[in-house]
């Protein structure tokens, strides 16, 4: 899925790190198989060879992610949405080289008539896309889903202590060692050399950050945020970064994809919908301001320079 894996066991752990990371490797590795858009053997692939065709079978965790995703479309009311697919490529966010020059606006009205979740069929453990030319991106979702099955992994083989981090998705259990927490630094996404501050993560919880200043795209010396705007075709712009803490790393995943797309002005509405999370918003201004919900502020510690950027959000703020 692209992107750096950890796995942390705590002290007590430590000899059994290397069978579980490898276990936990085959499972990210079984994942990717299915879900990358950039295997031409994926589900994800199949079932744009077969849009506007022929409903495809799908596997169990196909259709989990698949339907989550659909789940969060409805949530966000579009703003994020799985068959993003073909917009990302037109803006050469995938492994297609960005091009030249910025899209037409024609090309974008073209590619958005193939955009629309709601056209996504799910059945009996099968998914079909309607027109040709339609595809999923799970690049929002799967990496947090992933998470949540290696989480439920290492639960399952009886270890309580324990950190998972697939490109800054990342799920804990119980406690590094006694009397300490996981603690987790969410990076200035202005800056990569510093941190905006720090998350005393508690066990259980999930933590992803979208909008990390690795994954721009760049056109004609421009930076474009790799997430798309479903409703205006085009990158998004006016967030900076968003991390959000909640109960299970696919949620936090879907989350942050959903929460950068409608940024600040539209974090309240989404708060009101979303199941419940905590969230930590940087729009793209300066000077920074880094806008919590009141339960992320209570596990956050900014670093001294930027207590005074730090903002209370709320469904009716700002
Ligand atoms: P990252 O991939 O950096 O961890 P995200 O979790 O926010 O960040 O996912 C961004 C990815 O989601 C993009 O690279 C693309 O594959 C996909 N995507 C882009 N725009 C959208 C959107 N509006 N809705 C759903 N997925 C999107
Ligand atoms: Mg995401």
């Amino acid at each position: 899925m692209g992107g750096l894996a950890t796995v942390t066991l705590g002290a007590a752990y430590a000899d059994r790190v290397e069978p579980v990371a490898a276990q936990v490797h085959d499972i990210f590795d079984r994942l990717e198989r299915e879900l990358s858009t950039y295997r031409s053997d994926s589900t994800v692939s199949l079932l744009a060879q077969k849009a506007g065709v022929a409903p495809i079978a799908v596997s169990d965790d196909a259709y989990r992610v698949l339907s989550l995703a659909h789940h969060f479309g409805e949530l966000s009311e579009g703003a994020f949405d799985v068959t993003v697919a073909p917009l990302v490529k037109l803006w050469g966010f995938g492994r297609t080289p960005a091009p030249a020059g910025l899209p037409s606006e024609e090309t974008i009205r073209e590619q958005l008539r193939l955009v629309d979740y709601r056209r996504l069929v799910l059945g009996d453990r099968t998914a079909f896309l309607p027109l040709k030319g339609m595809a999923v991106d799970l690049g929002g979702i799967a990496k947090g889903y992933a998470v949540d099955r290696a989480f439920d992994f290492c639960r399952n083989a009886g270890i309580g202590d324990f950190l998972i981090d697939l490109s800054g998705n990342i799920r804990v259990s119980g406690r590094p060692q006694w009397g300490e927490d996981w603690q987790i630094g969410v990076r200035d996404p202005f800056d990569r050399s510093r941190i905006l501050g720090k998350v005393a993560l508690p066990s259980g919880m999930a933590l992803a950050t979208s909008g990390s200043y690795e994954r721009f795209g760049e056109i004609a010396g421009q930076r474009y945020s790799h997430i798309i705007n479903p409703r205006t075709g085009c990158p998004v712009t006016g967030t900076a970064g968003v991390t959000i803490l909640c109960g299970d790393a696919a949620t936090a995943d879907g989350l942050s994809t959903s929460f950068f797309v409608v940024g600040l002005k539209g974090a309240g509405r989404l708060l009101q919908k979303a199941p419940p999370a905590d969230v930590l918003i940087v729009p793209d201004k300066y000077p920074i301001e880094i806008w919590l919900t009141p339960g992320f502020a209570k596990a956050f510690i900014a670093i001294p320079e930027l207590a005074k950027a730090v903002r209370i959000l709320t469904p009716t703020s700002p």
